[in-house]
Formats: structure tokens, sequence, C-alpha cells
């Protein structure tokens, strides 16, 4: 430290020095602008894009309708959909993958679908050590959704006014 000040005493005017400190101290009573990840996590807009769910009714029933609609507009090829009707006459998915690998989170599924069964959570932190382990079926997508669902439900309503 001492060194670089005589370094820079060396090197530069003294009007610049003396610019440089003041610019300095101005900073270092400022409040921080860095946060302490993970300790500290910073501000997430409602629109946020993150991790997929798939959410419920508050009865515990699907939302989602099997309409493959998100499947077609996919860019990513990422999400594979086969339904089939149940006994009920109803049409639930029996099977709902998601190709974490391959998608580019453009939001694109969640904007399409009409019951928002799908949606990009508010969660980041879901990095993994193993390829497969980004290759969702439907239990991780609704173990997503039930977990998620207090903070995706606030987001929405949120975001409501500009939908
Ligand atoms: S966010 Fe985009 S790329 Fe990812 S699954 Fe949805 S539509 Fe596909
Ligand atoms: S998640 Fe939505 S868009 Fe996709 S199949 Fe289900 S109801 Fe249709």
């Amino acid at each position: 430290m001492i060194k670089n000040i005589i370094y820079m005493i060396k090197t530069v005017t003294l009007w610049e020095f003396v610019k440089a400190m003041t610019l300095t101290l101005k900073y270092f009573f400022r409040r921080k602008v860095t946060l302490n990840y993970p300790h500290e996590k910073g501000y997430l807009s409602p629109r946020f894009r993150g991790e997929h769910a798939l959410r419920r009714y508050a009865n515990g029933e699907e939302r989602c309708i099997g309409c493959k609609l998100c499947e077609a507009i996919c860019p990513a090829l990422a999400i594979t959909i086969e339904s089939e009707p149940r006994e009920d006459g109803s049409r639930r998915t029996t099977r709902f993958d998601i190709d974490m690998t391959k998608c580019i989170y453009c939001g694109y599924c969640e904007e399409a679908c009409p019951v928002d069964a799908i949606v990009e959570g508010p969660n980041f932190e879901f990095a993994t050590e193993t390829r497969e382990e980004l290759m969702y079926n439907k239990e991780r997508l609704l173990a997503n959704g039930d977990r998620w669902e207090r903070e995706i439900a606030q987001n929405l309503k949120a975001d409501e006014p500009y939908r």
C-alpha cells in the first residue's frame, strides 16, 4: 500500500494525486454496492425468469391441461409432453420433461400457457454437478411448483397490471 502511494507520488503530478485520493475517500465512506453472496442477495424482479415449475390449484389439482402450447412454442425444443384423458374426461399429462441444458430462458412457455401452469420461478440456485440432473421430469417440476408457489403467486400478482 505504502509502496503504491510512493510510486503514485513519483509518477503523477501532485494535483492528479490529490484528485485521485479525493475520489477514493469519497467512495470509501459511501454505502457498499457489493453483496456478500450467498449470505446477502440482491433484488429480483417479479419478471425474473429462473428455474421452471409446474403449478397446482389450491385444491392440489394440477393446472396443466396438456394442451402442448408450451411444447409447440419452445424455440429450443426443450419441452416434451405426452398426455391422455382421465376417467373423468379431463386431459392431463403423463409425461412433462424439460431439458434444462437446452432451455434459453426466453419465457415463451410461460407466456403461451393458458392456465399459468408452467412458469419460470424466482429460483436461480439450481446448479448441478452432472448433466443428467438437468433433465427435469414432471415430478421434479411439480415439486418445484409446490416449493415456490407462494413466491410465484406473489410475482404473478405484482406483474398482473402489465400483462
Ligand atoms: S423458457 Fe423458452 S427455451 Fe426454456 S423451456 Fe420455456 S420456451 Fe423453451
Ligand atoms: S403447461 Fe400450460 S401450455 Fe404447457 S401443456 Fe400444460 S397447460 Fe398447455
